[in-house]
């Protein structure tokens, strides 16, 4: 009886790769090891982008149409399962976003806006971060969303998982 309900409160199969076992946690060891969001190391001041320097290449040429932004982990992280189920998993995602937002020193945005797949994750986040009143027309909004993938405008990104943008407007 313990032995069935403990089976059904713990699966015995890694929620993201699906094929090994794993005993108490919803990850295998091998994708427990794939968690780790990305650190701002080689990475780009604005976009994020893997590069030596401040600066991307990219973002020394041209004008970005936001003013930082950063993702919590690439496309093959193992922590992209959380996307499954967005109901049950939108309190971890929003404290992911949140830890990332603090190490990279985000400035505290005015508003926070979201994809619509993300609209409980944006809930959950306001409740970790103040948020700048200001009588003054907004200035700084943040945007979260599941990725960011836009070709158009930025070719070099592909798809990364958890994402946190900045627009600012003076
Ligand atoms: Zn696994
Ligand atoms: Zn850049």
């Amino acid at each position: 009886m313990i032995s069935s309900l403990r089976s059904f409160l713990y699966p015995s199969i890694c929620q993201s790769c699906r094929q090994k076992e794993t005993r108490e946690l919803l990850l295998c060891p091998t994708c427990l090891e794939e968690f780790s969001l990305l650190n701002k190391t080689f990475r780009c001041k604005r976009c994020f982008r893997q590069e030596e320097g401040l600066y991307c290449s990219y973002c020394e040429e041209h004008p970005t149409f936001f003013s930082k932004r950063a993702f919590c982990f690439d496309a093959a992280s193992a922590a992209l399962f959380l996307l499954r189920d967005l109901n049950r998993f939108s309190k971890t995602i929003a404290s992911l976003l949140f830890i990332q937002y603090s190490r990279l020193e985000f400035p505290p945005p005015q508003a926070i806006l979201g994809s619509p797949g993300f609209s409980e994750v944006v809930i959950e986040f306001r409740k970790l971060i103040t948020i700048e009143k200001e009588e003054t027309a907004l200035q700084k909004v943040l945007y979260l969303s599941e990725t960011a993938s836009l070709p158009a405008v930025d070719p070099f990104i592909g798809k990364n998982a958890f994402h946190l943008a900045l627009f600012e407007s003076y």
